[in-house]
């Protein structure tokens, strides 16, 4: 009996590890997916198309969309 809890101390060790490291790679994945978006085509506040891919058209749809977000 001895013997058997001492083998299934390991595995449930291991085992417990891969639960918390894909835990760890779901959560980096979500803060990816929450992160801001770098570039864009179009201006994430009105649509407009932006140039050198920039967000926003200028500071005014930048600030409301944030204000949006909050
Ligand atoms: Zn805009």
């Amino acid at each position: 009996m001895d013997g058997l809890d001492k083998a299934a101390d390991p595995i449930d060790h291991s085992a417990n590890m891969q639960a918390k490291m894909e835990q760890a790679q779901v959560d980096s994945i979500r803060r990816e997916a929450q992160k801001p978006i770098p570039t864009s085509k179009v201006c994430l506040y009105c649509a407009e198309p932006t140039e050198a891919g920039a967000r926003w058209c200028n500071g005014f749809c930048r600030d409301r969309w944030q204000a949006g977000r909050r």
